[in-house]
């Protein structure tokens, strides 16, 4: 996982992505929670230091990062859309009480295969829908 500023930068730079301190924010602030946030929950948490950072700029930043493969898109929750930078394949767990999107590493070795029924895999968007352990000790 990476964390610092310096390997942030290299890392859009390598995409061609020019890399300006808010797109930095944007994209260290994916990296360093692995909570699968909203544009809008984005833009929540940075505006706070940053009062320059527009809601334009955070919907432009992710869509170029999407487009460049550097984040993913999650949409299982059906009403919006969350980003995702751990590239690795994983699976996800929707909590239908708090909303949160926990990463799960399972190994599955149907996943693990390129190729399923001489079809080309090139993602895998599955998800288990629960109640997740936090909401769970609440009650
Ligand atoms: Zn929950
Ligand atoms: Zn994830």
């Amino acid at each position: 996982m990476i964390a610092n500023r310096q390997d942030i930068k290299q890392l859009l730079e390598s995409r061609g992505i020019k890399p300006t301190l808010q797109r930095l924010k944007i994209l260290e602030s994916l990296l360093l929670k692995q909570e699968h946030p909203t544009a809008d929950m984005i833009y929540q948490r940075l505006v706070a230091d940053a009062p320059t950072m527009s809601k334009t700029t955070v919907y432009n930043t992710l869509n170029s990062l999407v487009a460049k493969g550097l984040i993913f898109p999650v949409t299982i929750t059906g009403t919006e859309v969350r980003y995702d930078a751990e590239s690795s394949c994983h699976h996800h767990f929707l909590c239908e009480r708090c909303g949160s999107i926990i990463d799960i590493n399972i190994e599955c070795p149907k996943v693990k295969k390129k190729e399923i029924d001489g079809h080309l895999v090139k993602a895998v968007h599955g998800y288990f829908l629960g109640i997740c352990a936090r909401c769970l000790a609440k009650h």
